[in-house]
């Protein structure tokens, strides 16, 4: 069993970077809902919204100062991330470019990173995709079947991902491909390798796109590989340890996603009690039957228990200390309450909750996401039955 030795840790307080909180929300503010929604119904980018944040820096936020950025710390990029969801507006046109560029920035090569991080932090040059999902494996992410064959001096990339979100709009991709075929290795997770895709030459060049048809207006894709060629320049690290890079990113994504999720049950939450104070059915407040006011009452207890253990994954993720089982467990109860949110007020805003205008079925219909991707609840109980518990592999 994991021992908890966290009694020295200082977290974050709730209060933390209150300027970037302030200056996010200013942003936000010039984004209302009529802005997503008539992305929403046309199935658009929000490149305003984007080029906005980019802008004012805060998407350069984690990027060293050497290379551009802002060099501060996780908590100041979920600080910009909870801002975006809470105010209602969404990240996920953006959130990509901070945790891929951490597999760079922790494996690429000295060369790499000043060839491109400097470009990431100004906003010329978009890292945003991310090629691991695959339609036949799916979760399986070791038995992926993308190929990238060493063919003369080049790699030459064969395979096709799904739900890779943003590859329209990104410049760069950061894609897992098996360099070593599975049965030549000795552990399914050896034989794989992250490369730094260009999307401005693959595209109709190698590489081909088709949108889905999602319900949520995520600009997520199907790519297909057909003879791609790849420099040897573009292999992040070494060749047959991309799958400990991709791993080795993972916490900082999922403390990063897990903030979404508290901005989204504190946009629900808030949204809900301020209707449920002023709409008035019966002679009184709605918000006065207990029928109302608990599960929403309900939804903010699961809020701020949930935000204390994503706080302490962030606070253990800066400190360099072990966080995978507090990022792990603290995605999964940030999702699971904006979903209870969600629920709460829905529930609240009766039939005007469908009505598109409120934007209450928008968010609702987004947050939903995060109990699926990028990693699926039962995957994180796997973990912490296997990883915290000492529990045999169920998979
Ligand atoms: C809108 C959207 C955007 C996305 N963006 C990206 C992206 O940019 N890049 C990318 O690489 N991927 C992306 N994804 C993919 C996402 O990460 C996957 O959908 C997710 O990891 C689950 O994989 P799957 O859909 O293949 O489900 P599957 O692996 O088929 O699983 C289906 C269900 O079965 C459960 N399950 C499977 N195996 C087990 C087991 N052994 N024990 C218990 N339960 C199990 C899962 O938990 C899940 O609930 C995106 C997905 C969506 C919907």
């Amino acid at each position: 069993m994991q021992e908890s030795s966290d009694s020295r840790l200082t977290m974050p307080a709730e209060a933390d970077w209150l300027d970037i909180r302030e200056g996010v929300r200013r942003i936000c503010d010039g984004f209302p809902n009529d802005y997503w929604l008539k992305l929403d119904h046309a199935s658009e980018y929000p490149s305003e919204f984007v080029a906005a944040l980019t802008e004012a820096g805060y998407l350069g936020c984690l990027i060293p100062e050497e290379y551009g950025g802002s060099g501060l710390p996780l908590s100041a990029g979920c600080a910009v991330l909870e801002t975006i969801h809470e105010t209602g507006c969404n990240a996920a046109a953006c959130h990509a470019q901070m945790y891929t560029m951490g597999t760079v920035l922790k494996h690429g090569s000295e060369e790499q990173k000043r060839r491109y991080l400097p470009d990431i932090a100004a906003g010329k040059l978009r890292l945003q995709a991310f090629g691991v999902t695959e339609p036949t494996t799916g979760s399986d992410t070791t038995q992926l079947k993308t190929r990238a064959d060493k063919v003369g001096n080049k790699y030459v990339v064969n395979g096709q991902k799904v739900w890779t979100s943003r590859v329209q709009y990104s410049d760069l991709m950061l894609l897992l491909a098996r360099t070593t075929p599975a049965d030549q290795v000795k552990r399914r997770s050896e034989g794989l390798s992250v490369f730094l895709v260009d999307l401005r030459e693959a595209k109709d060049n190698g590489v081909s796109i088709n949108k889905i048809d999602a319900m949520i207006n995520h600009n997520t894709c199907e790519v297909f590989f057909d003879n791609l060629e790849v420099p040897p320049d573009n292999l992040i690290g070494e060749e047959g340890r991309g799958f400990k890079y991709i791993v080795d990113s993972m916490n900082a994504e999922r403390i990063l996603i897990a903030s979404e999720s508290l901005g989204d049950a504190k946009f629900f939450i808030r949204r809900a009690a301020e209707y449920a104070k002023e709409r008035v059915v019966f002679g009184h407040p709605i918000g006065k039957n207990q029928g109302v006011q608990f599960p929403i009452a309900r939804a903010h207890a699961q809020m701020v228990a949930a935000e204390l253990l994503v706080r302490k994954a962030a606070a253990l993720f800066e400190a360099g200390r072990d966080c995978g089982a507090e990022a792990n467990m603290g995605k999964m109860l940030a999702s699971e309450a904006a979903w209870q949110a969600g629920e709460a007020c829905m529930q609240t805003f009766g039939g005007f909750a469908y009505a598109r205008e409120y934007g209450i079925e928008r968010k609702w219909r987004e947050a939903r996401l995060y109990q699926t991707a990028p990693i699926s609840t039962n995957m994180i109980l796997a973990y912490v039955g296997q990883h915290v518990l000492g529990m045999p592999r169920s998979y």
